[in-house]
């Protein structure tokens, strides 16, 4: 639990703080900008000191008047909390499924990624600084409606939606509200989140969620409380939650930091952790990191570390592990665990050989787990941006 912090306690308004932003925005969308951006938030209650306590995340922030909690996009406004970035995203791109990464949900498909500003997390190796680091929300935000993203997704030929890029956690109100318009339209909504929510809010949050790639950043709570400000058991009771109370199909990245999260000791408690908590058939990535933010001095992972630790869980009897952000065919492709055949055959986010019918190994009749049609989409690498009005 951490009070407010002390920098985030004198709050202009939006349009002092992002100048550039008004600028930006057509008479319309100036109209819509206070209903949209300033949404009531859930998951709060008033303390007797005249605070009020958000139960969203496992900070627990505690604010006064006129405070942004640690994720800069939550703040106590008439003696309640309001989400400031509602409606608003750091930009729509499209982007192939196992960009998330998912290996396992509908593969070689097209899904509608943003996100928005901020984050509950306070990682120094942060690979999306510029977003979650809101001071340069300003040449990012664009405005839409969940509908709007909705029927934008549809008319791009998108199966799902994600919320990426930053933690959706912290825009829960705006995510759920858009998976909603997503629902009614048979489009997917996908959580690309690090598991860091409180436990009322958990329940809510996933029940309108199809699909969640959870970073699993390390295995130790002095990685997490080091390199991330957070705690590694609220992670670990996400994931549980995940697998025994949801239906949701999720995946995991671990994005392996050198000589941080790295080691053989780590990598066999990690896995093992999986193997017995989650079962074989969750789905690991373990993803090559870049020097970036607070850490440019660490170097590249070097593309070994990931085939050690995809072989070290491969040993702990898990089904499905992956080397990411490489060019590895057999690191990045699903093989069978009946016959060991290639089921889908991937380099980096390009797809190959598709092996899989009625969500079985074509080749022995081995039930695969996830997501599968009998033919692959064909999206391919492509990123592309999209602009919605
Ligand atoms: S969601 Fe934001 S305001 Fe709420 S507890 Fe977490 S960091 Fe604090």
């Amino acid at each position: 639990m951490c009070d407010s912090v002390s920098h985030f306690t004198f709050i202009p308004p939006l349009h002092a703080i992002f100048p550039s932003l008004r600028d930006m925005l057509t008479v319309e969308a100036r109209a819509m900008d206070e209903t949209l951006f300033e949404h009531p938030g859930r998951w709060w209650h008033a303390l007797d000191d005249g605070r009020v306590q958000c139960d969203l995340c496992p900070r627990f922030c505690r604010l006064k008047e006129g405070q942004r909690g640690f994720c800069f996009v939550r703040q106590c406004q008439g003696g309640a909390m309001i989400l400031t970035t509602y409606g608003r995203s750091s930009g729509f791109c499209i982007d192939p499924i196992e960009k998330k990464p998912l290996n396992h949900f509908l593969p070689g498909s097209a899904v509608l990624s943003f996100g928005t500003a901020g984050c509950n997390l306070g990682c120094r190796f942060c690979q999306n600084w510029d977003i979650s680091k809101a001071r340069e929300i300003d040449k990012l935000a664009s405005l839409a409606s969940p509908e709007a993203i909705a029927a934008a997704a549809a008319d791009h030929g998108c199966r799902s939606v994600a919320f990426t890029y930053n933690d959706p956690v912290i825009f829960a109100e705006y995510a759920l509200d858009t998976a909603a318009a997503c629902r009614a339209r048979g489009i997917r909504s996908v959580a690309v989140t690090a598991g860091y929510i409180g436990e009322t809010a958990r329940a809510e949050f996933y029940a309108g969620m199809d699909a969640a790639n959870v970073d699993l950043k390390g295995f130790t709570e002095g990685f997490y409380k080091n390199l991330c400000f957070a705690q590694l058991a609220p992670i670990l009771e996400t994931l549980e939650y995940l697998k025994k109370e949801t239906s949701v199909w999720f995946e995991i990245t671990t994005l392996l930091i050198p000589g941080q999260n790295d080691s053989d000791d780590e990598l066999h408690k990690l896995a093992e952790w999986v193997a017995e908590h989650l079962g074989p058939d969750v789905p690991l990535h373990f993803t090559a990191f870049h020097p970036d933010f607070k850490m440019l001095e660490t170097p590249h992972t070097p593309p070994a570390t990931l085939t050690r630790a995809r072989a070290i869980a491969l040993a702990k009897g898990l089904h499905f592990v992956y080397t990411g952000n490489v060019h590895d065919r057999d690191g990045g492709s699903t093989w069978c665990p009946g016959c060991g055949g290639l089921l889908i055959e991937r380099d980096w986010y390009e797809l190959g050989i598709y092996n899989i019918k009625d969500g079985r190994c074509a080749k022995c009749g081995h039930a695969i787990a996830g997501h599968f049609e009998n033919t692959r989409q064909d999206w391919g690498a492509r990123r592309v941006p999209v602009r919605i009005v």
